[in-house]
């Protein structure tokens, strides 16, 4: 096993590793950047290094800074959480070639699934269905506008690079298709780098439903369920919850064998997402996959009693799984909502600066994920989650009033946070019947932010 790892991340998940860390009798490495000198990840590890300026360019997406900060502290792996370097290749292979263990895939297949055009082509040879596209990128308008036409409007056009979100626009018609192209691989290219883009049929009211992988080296494949994330914002996830309230036994065996069919085949090692869209007729299409631990990775943990992260750390060590392929039981439901320094009534603005007041939430059940303390100050330079708030109960309608209630009780002053938003969102007819789809609230407005205004 690992002497000490290196966290190369910030925020909930630096925490989360070094807690996983701890509990396996491991050392850590907290890195940090000047703006992130009072942050609870470089108090909570063993050793910290501070290794650059503010902004991540500088400080968390800077290869050459981490490595020397992993060999001067005499770390033996490196954990990169999510975001970041996390499916960054390049970085995979550096670490390797300083003989220090990436605890991730290897990079051959972070690159293979980053690049989502590849992991369609991948996903459709190991014959796991993939939403109706263009086969690889397309290389301009002449080419992009009759495959779009062939598609039928509405069409979303995706970096192939993409992810979080961003690099995707969806054309409604012909006008829409011609400008949102152009605008999609200008995007593109400014966001990742590559101009890259492909078509997919956008498909009008699917739910997101994902499946938990787990692969260790000795050839070992398995799945821990799903995630439903359907409630997101501009493409981007909110809220997430396990079991899927869409899910019957047999569309999860046909998810998850899928999804083992697909990791198998590459020989994938380590924890990773694979991504779906389902429809209402539960005919449901591969969208892509994320080769890391994901943000919403505690609701199966909830429900399955395993910690992915000591996984991820085991798997890397290159000991087999100890997650057993069938046998395990579902135990009830969990709920996560992602708690943000934004504010809704503003078109979700950051909303940075000085948290006066913190009181968690707790009870029975009731897990926060976070590394916000009273006095912190929120940087403006990063990603504005400031916490996870997880419910557990026996089944979804006690999950669901453990949230209501957590939300209630769980009082941060100081900064604005999505807390009111959340709590709307959760006490909402259709999310109470676990009736929502990835427009759900694209459709409901009025739940962004009237009554905060
Ligand atoms: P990212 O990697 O940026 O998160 P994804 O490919 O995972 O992007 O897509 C994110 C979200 O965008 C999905 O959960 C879904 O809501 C929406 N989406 C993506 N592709 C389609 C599609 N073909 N039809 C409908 N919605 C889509």
């Amino acid at each position: 096993m690992f002497k000490k790892v290196l966290v190369a991340n910030r925020g909930e998940i630096a925490l989360r590793v070094i807690r996983a860390c701890r509990e396996l009798g491991i050392a850590t490495v907290a890195v940090y950047s000047e703006a992130d000198r009072e942050s609870l990840h470089v108090r909570f590890a063993d050793d910290d290094v501070c290794i650059g300026p503010a902004p991540a360019r500088d400080s968390y997406l800077k290869i050459s800074q981490i490595i020397a900060a992993a060999e001067i502290t005499g770390a033996d792996a490196i954990h990169p959480g999510y975001g970041f370097l996390a499916e960054n290749a390049e970085f995979a292979e550096i670490v390797r070639a300083s003989n220090i263990a990436f605890i991730g895939p290897t990079p051959a297949q972070i690159r293979a699934m980053g690049d989502k055009a590849e992991a369609r082509r991948l996903a459709a040879e190991a014959e796991v269905p993939i939403i109706p596209g263009t086969p690889g990128p397309v290389a301009d308008i002449e080419e992009a506008l009759p495959a779009a036409q062939r598609l039928g409007y509405p069409v979303i056009i995706k970096a192939a690079a993409g992810g979080g979100g961003k690099g995707m626009r969806v054309a409604n018609d012909e006008d829409e298709f011609a400008r949102h192209f152009a605008l999609a691989r200008g995007e593109a290219l400014a966001a990742f780098g590559s101009d890259a883009v492909y078509l997919e049929k956008y498909l009008e009211k699917p739910r997101h439903v994902e499946i938990q992988i787990l692969g260790d080296e000795h050839g070992h494949v398995v799945h821990l369920c799903e995630r439903d994330c359907s409630v997101q914002r501009r493409h981007q996830k909110l809220i997430e919850e396990a079991p899927s309230p869409a899910m019957t036994p047999e569309l999860r065996a046909a998810m998850g064998a899928a999804a083992v069919k697909l990791a198998s085949r590459i020989g994938y090692v380590g924890a990773g997402t694979m991504e779906f869209l389902l429809n209402g007729d539960r005919s449901f299409y591969f969208m892509e996959m994320n080769t890391r631990i994901q943000v919403e990775h505690p609701v199966t943990e909830m429900t399955t009693g395993w910690d992915l992260v000591k996984e991820q750390i085991r798997i890397a060590a290159g000991e087999p799984l100890t997650v057993p392929a069938q046998g395990f039981q579902l135990r009830g439901h969990a709920i996560e909502c992602r708690v943000n320094a934004e504010d809704a009534s503003r078109n979700f603005q950051p909303s940075p600066g000085t948290i006066t007041v913190f009181h968690p939430p707790g009870g029975p059940g009731v897990r926060l994920d976070t590394h916000i303390y009273a006095g912190y100050t929120v940087p403006p330079y990063y990603d504005s989650l400031i916490a996870k708030l997880i419910v557990h109960g026996n089944c979804r309608a006690e999950a669901l009033a453990r949230m209501h209630q957590a939300l209630d009780g769980f009082i941060i002053e100081g900064i604005t946070t999505t807390i009111p938003f959340l709590s709307r969102v959760i006490q909402h007819p259709a999310f109470q019947a676990g009736d929502v789809d990835t427009r759900f609230l694209e459709r409901e407005r009025h739940l962004l932010g009237e009554a905060e205004a």
